[in-house]
């Protein structure tokens, strides 16, 4: 579509793959990137994905890449290597040349001479181009003109608190910098903070799960390894398992996980229907965590565990903040755009390679133009996958191809 300017924000797999299918069909492209190409992946490179490269990467970028060694298909890759073998050299590509503005970060986005309350419903939203504020040290605040924009900026790395309710627990604030809400490379480059040490894993989804086998083995080279795993879930096991599961990664996992928490030699104590109240530092450079246990059973009791490392496990939000001048329709209770969260919402299965493609018209919302795509689609719900990132990168440009017109 020539003439007609993509901006896109975030470099991670999908904004990387939707600029490369833009610039295929010759829309002028930018990308935004508040880091570096692949930040969140490289972010938590040292954990292995569950599905394999085969879906989670596009016909399109892979055919373009015929030079490339690409991984076999059924290869399940660490998200290093992910981004080394594929996201790298897609980021290098000559069609993406002088397109991604890396270190830039978008702080909101607007239309030009429209306000949030205007034009609704009209045409004039979609002609009038957007103005994306951006900010980096090395140009300062600049504009960015589009006449479309694809929201790909991910959740991660914008945490939730580990208090009760979602609220911060009292004092987690100040002591925020000291808490691990991301996947610290245990048995890797972190493990000199854990080895020998006592940790507070807070979760109960594969994340968590990931911290615990790895603190489960460092317990095994060194015995004063100690951890205590706090989940709100009750029942037989702090995980639940998904029956016949097609990812053997993703069962492995899980297995690993419940087995260590049943298992008293393991030093892992779980403490199931607990809720973290009050954070704090110790005199003697240790953290103070004070804790509602057994709270299923109406009298709930406290505790004070002293620990050396508190990883918080306990998910991600989007960032509204981007959007907030733009009329955009958003679920109340997953932040993901409303209609698609609808769509999300009728799907029971809590195995996300079940999941059925939510479809074209879920990618709407009232702003023309305007496309949240990836990781940030699905808001506060974990059960994105990169397979149906890729289907909506089809499914937005069907239909900025019919407003493009
Ligand atoms: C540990 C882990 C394992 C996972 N394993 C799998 C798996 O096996 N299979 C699967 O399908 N999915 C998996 N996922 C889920 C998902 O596929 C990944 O989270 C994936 O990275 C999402 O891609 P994305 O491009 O939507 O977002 P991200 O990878 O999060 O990329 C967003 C990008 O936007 C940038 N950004 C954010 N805000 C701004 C801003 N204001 N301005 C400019 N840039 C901005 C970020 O720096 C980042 O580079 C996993 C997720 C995690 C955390």
């Amino acid at each position: 579509m020539p003439g007609k300017r993509i901006a896109i924000i975030g470099a991670g797999p999908i904004g990387l793959e939707a600029a490369l299918y833009a610039r295929l069909r010759d829309f002028e492209v930018v990308i935004v990137e508040k880091g570096a190409v692949a930040e969140n992946v490289r972010s938590w490179g040292h954990v292995r994905l569950f599905s394999p490269f085969g879906i989670n990467s596009s016909e399109w970028g892979r055919g373009a890449l015929p030079e490339v060694d690409l991984p076999a298909s059924d290869s399940l890759l660490t998200g290093f290597e992910f981004f080394e073998q594929y996201l790298h050299p897609l980021s290098q590509h000559s069609h993406l040349q002088g397109c991604i503005q890396e270190n830039t970060r978008v702080l909101t986005i607007g239309k030009r001479h429209l306000w949030k309350g205007d034009a609704i419903g009209s045409r004039a939203r979609l002609e009038a181009p957007f103005m994306l504020l951006t900010e980096s040290a090395q140009n300062g605040e600049q504009v960015v003109e589009a006449d479309f924009v694809l929201d790909c900026s991910g959740t991660f790395g914008n945490h939730n608190w580990l208090g009760d309710g979602g609220v911060p627990a009292i004092g987690e604030r100040q002591l925020s910098e000291r808490i691990d809400y991301c996947l610290p490379n245990i048995t890797g480059q972190d493990r000199s903070r854990f080895a020998g040490r006592r940790t507070l894993v807070v979760g109960s989804g594969y994340s968590a799960a990931t911290a615990i086998v790895a603190l489960g083995s460092l317990h095994e080279q060194d015995d004063d390894t100690e951890v205590f795993w706090m989940t709100r879930k009750t029942g037989e096991t702090p995980l639940s398992s998904i029956e016949e599961d097609t990812l053997c990664g993703r069962a492995d996992l899980t297995a690993k996980a419940n087995e260590l928490a049943s298992n008293a030699a393991s030093k892992i104590n779980w403490l199931p229907a607990s809720y973290v109240r009050e954070i704090d530092s110790g005199s003697d450079g240790d953290i103070q965590v004070t804790i509602e246990i057994n709270a299923e059973q109406g009298g709930s009791d406290c505790k004070v565990l002293a620990v050396d490392n508190v990883i918080a496990n306990v998910g991600y939000h989007p960032d509204r903040s981007l959007y907030g001048e733009l009329q955009i329709h958003e679920c109340y209770a997953s932040q993901g755009p409303m209609k698609l969260a609808a769509a999300l919402m009728g799907e029971t299965s809590s195995d996300c390679m079940t999941q059925s493609s939510p479809g074209t018209d879920t990618l709407k919302n009232p702003e023309p133009g305007f496309y949240i795509l990836g990781a940030k689609s699905y808001g506060r719900d974990s059960r994105f996958l990169l397979r149906i990132g890729l289907e909506q990168i089809q499914s937005a440009f069907e239909l900025i191809a019919a407003e493009a017109v």
